[in-house]
């Protein structure tokens, strides 16, 4: 079928050319809509394929699976994006999974490759399951954040041992072997579980990603099983952008993929122990109120905003933006501090933002920002905790020593908007909070930010 196979070409070169438009807050509206559009014609030409016996059950799957997909798309908070990434990942493993184990009870028996393509098909969709059932269940708070199994090495050593007896013995016999294939998938579905079950709750969104990653390659399998090229090029695709996204997360965290998948808890049992609780801050921390800060604001040049998970909770990017125009028009100089990890999701900040009309431009990356906070009057920090933390620069016995961050510091007076001292992701106290220079701004980040617009418009 040469057009069906065009017809994959043209909606590959559009997946890369959407992924492409994907690296920038500008281009991206733009680049999600070249990948709509090119898995519009994947499906298309798929459907028209001859091979397809019935519509009836696809059309009965595209109708059920699309209004679950809008109602969960319609209710989603942003802040719960990770939640339902992760459970994607978990259908798309579980597709390649039940297509695996379904081509094979059909067709049962092929050649070599095709036995291989099986295995991998059903394996890697196996361990996307049940890794992403468990990631899912983690985020929600459902399951422990990291849960040990006593000789946890012992066990994955010998499931995946299991796995390649399993594999050797399917592929060396594909047409009366079936019994092998079925007992790989169930032994998969626990190296799944014990895979993610004990991986800390700093590191999960690591996991999202290399989940994604593997649900790209268990798809790329699948379309080895059913000789479709478009499936192989959007698999493979997946697979290489959830790699280098987890080694992007790997390196803004300092963390290597390794010690995330091998090295238990971001934070140790001992690191833990010695976390000081509230009397780390007690006598320490000055706050003020909104007039205060207003009368500060009055008087600078140059300020910026560094935002954090808190912002997207309050749900506070509008009134940021309102703030910001206002001092924008008092001739103050203002910029938005974006941290590769600030919030929950990579580029979290700048969707929140893009969301509220921020102009690209005041959007400035951490390495580019830094060298400017020292020539700042005023920094504003919106809820964000860990991304500011001194002590992942200055202090090595720290959990989260390595880890770059926004230099907030530096500037001349820091106002952290915060509802408590409560720490953030990692759970550990912030020498910002009890620096000289930084005053503290108890509440809600939006009505803090509400207050705060007022008291500079009265002024
Ligand atoms: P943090 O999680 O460090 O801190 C967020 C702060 O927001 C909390 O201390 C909380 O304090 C405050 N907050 C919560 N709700 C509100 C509210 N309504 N109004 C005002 N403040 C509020 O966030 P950061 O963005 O600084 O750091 C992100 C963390 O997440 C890092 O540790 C990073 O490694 C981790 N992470 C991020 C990933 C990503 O892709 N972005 C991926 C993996 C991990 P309080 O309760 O006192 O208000």
């Amino acid at each position: 079928m040469e057009w069906i196979n065009l017809a994959y070409l043209v909606s590959a070169i559009l997946f890369i050319l959407g992924l492409k438009g994907l690296g920038s807050p500008r281009s991206a509206p733009r680049g999600n809509l070249l990948g709509a559009v090119g898995m519009l014609i994947a499906i298309v030409a798929t459907l028209l394929d001859k091979g397809v016996m019935s519509y009836t059950w696809i059309f009965a799957g595209i109708i059920v699976g699309s209004a679950i997909g809008v109602v969960m798309a319609k209710r989603v908070q942003m802040t719960q994006m990770p939640e339902m990434v992760a459970i994607f990942n978990g259908f798309g493993g579980a597709a390649s999974l039940v297509v695996a184990l379904s081509t094979y009870s059909i067709v049962s028996g092929g050649n070599t490759t095709w036995a291989i393509a099986l295995v991998l098909s059903a394996l890697i969709g196996a361990v996307t399951l049940t890794g992403s059932v468990v990631a899912w269940a983690k985020l929600q708070g459902y399951a422990d954040k990291a849960m040990t199994v006593p000789n946890q090495g012992l066990w994955r050593a010998g499931l995946v041992l299991a796995v390649l007896i399993l594999a050797v013995l399917f592929v060396r016999n594909p047409h009366g072997g079936g019994f092998y294939l079925f007992a790989l998938s169930v032994v998969a579905l626990g190296l799944g579980i014990l895979l993610v079950i004990a991986i800390g709750g700093a590191d999960m969104p690591v996991v999202i990603a290399l989940l994604n990653s593997y649900s790209g390659l268990a798809a790329a399998a699948t379309g080895f099983v059913l000789n479709n090229y478009g499936l192989i090029i959007s698999g493979a695709l997946v697979g290489a952008s959830g790699i280098i996204l987890s080694q992007i997360m790997c390196k803004a965290m300092n963390r290597s993929l390794g010690a995330v998948l091998f090295g238990g808890a971001m934070v140790s049992e001992d690191q833990m122990t010695s976390i000081p609780g509230k009397e780390f801050y007690e006598g320490k921390v000055k706050s003020c109120g909104a007039e205060e800060v207003a009368m500060l604001l009055e008087n600078a040049q140059k300020v910026i905003f560094a935002p954090g998970y808190g912002l997207a909770v309050a749900q506070a990017q509008h009134v940021t933006q309102e703030l910001a125009t206002v001092l924008e028009k008092q001739g103050i100089d203002v910029q938005f501090a974006i941290h590769p990890v600030a919030g929950r999701m990579p580029g979290h900040m700048n969707v929140l933002l893009a969301e509220a009309e921020v102009p690209y431009d005041k959007l400035v990356e951490m390495d580019n920002i830094n060298p400017e906070f020292s020539q700042t009057d005023v920094t504003i920090v919106l809820g964000a905790n860990d991304v500011t933390n001194p002590a992942a620069r200055d202090d090595p016995s720290s959990p989260i020593y390595g880890m770059p961050i926004l230099e907030v510091d530096k500037s001349r007076t820091v106002i952290v908007i915060k509802r408590s001292l409560s720490p953030g992701f990692a759970g550990i106290p912030n020498q910002l909070f009890i620096n000289d220079n930084t005053l503290m701004l108890f509440g809600d980040a939006k009505a803090v930010l509400q207050d705060l617009t007022r008291a500079v418009n009265e002024l």
